[in-house]
């Protein structure tokens, strides 16, 4: 943290002064205080906090996440359920107490680098950013911007809530402090055919609703709540008229049939599906 951001904090410290959390880099021992459920919610260790954060975390985040949890919608930040390449996933807390979902993408540019398929031939990205952060920010706001398209047509997704730079807030999906688990960790689903189905319609209406292709859809990110699916992780969504729209769709219906067969149930018609869902006679394209 340099000497500009810590000026800035302490200015907002003093204008805060009835917050004591301001500062994410504090809550650990929230976290003791709390005495949370931490199962699942790997707590961050205070020692070790600091150089995590910093090396995950450049200034500017640093600095956009006080803001959030100064001015709201962020009250606290509990801990993180999950570290990734791209982004680490955060339980926090909004100002009313309830729980919402942090994902923060990471300015890296080795991860960066395939990001390019996913955005060069959207319609809704005119250029590539010249510089890694604004990718990143691109790549959180399409995030955001893909969820919103899904949520605004029903779909079963996070509603999008807050984005600022490469973080994103999001409706959290679990109970309490507990997360929704993956679909892949759900031994035995006991709705088998209903969870099919549910993911068919998922996709079906995410293509010809929302116009995505989500593109990485598999039981990675599909959490499993209240027994239904919730589908996350949809920031390389692609818009239909993305060139390789079809390739992903025939990608993501491949993943969701392998799935299925693993766990007992026959995914008969999937070409004819990937049909249904383009809404293509298959006559017409071999
Ligand atoms: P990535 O796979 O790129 O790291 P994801 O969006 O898949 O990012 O999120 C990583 C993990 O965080 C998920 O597997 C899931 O366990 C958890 N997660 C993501 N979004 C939510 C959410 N809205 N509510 C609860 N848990 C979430
Ligand atoms: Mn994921």
């Amino acid at each position: 943290m340099n000497d500009m951001l810590e000026k800035e904090n302490d200015k907002l410290e003093k204008e805060n002064s009835n917050k004591n959390n301001f500062n994410y880099i504090n809550t650990a021992d929230d976290l003791e205080k709390k005495g949370i459920d931490a199962r699942r919610i790997r707590k961050i260790d205070f020692s070790k906090k600091r150089a995590a954060v910093e090396s995950v975390f450049d200034e500017r985040t640093v600095f956009h996440l006080n803001k959030l949890l100064v001015n709201g919608p962020l009250d606290t930040i509990e801990g993180i359920i999950s570290a990734g390449k791209e982004a680490n996933v955060y339980l926090a807390y909004d100002l009313n107490g309830n729980e919402v979902a942090l994902k923060i993408y990471k300015i890296d540019r080795n991860t960066s680098k395939w990001m390019r398929n996913y955005i060069v031939g959207d319609p809704r990205f005119k250029k590539m950013p010249n510089n890694i952060s604004k990718l990143i920010y691109l790549w959180a706001k399409k995030e955001y911007k893909n969820l919103k398209r899904a949520y605004k047509v029903g779909l079963n997704v996070p509603k999008p809530i807050v984005i600022k730079s490469n973080i994103l807030i999001m409706e959290y999906i679990g109970f309490g402090s507990i997360p929704a688990p993956l679909l892949k960790d759900i031994k035995d689903p006991k709705n088998k055919q209903e969870l099919f189905d549910d993911i068919m319609i998922f996709i079906k209406d995410l293509y010809q609703k929302a116009h995505l292709v989500h593109g990485d859809l598999s039981e990675f990110n599909i959490l499993y709540h209240n027994q239904k699916p919730i589908f996350i992780d949809i920031s390389q969504a692609v818009d239909i008229e993305h060139p390789n729209a079809e390739k992903f769709l025939e990608r993501d219906i491949k993943n969701v049939m392998n799935y299925f067969e693993k766990i007992g149930i026959e995914f008969k018609d999937a070409e004819k599906f990937y049909y249904q869902v383009i809404n293509k006679s298959n006559k017409n394209r071999v």
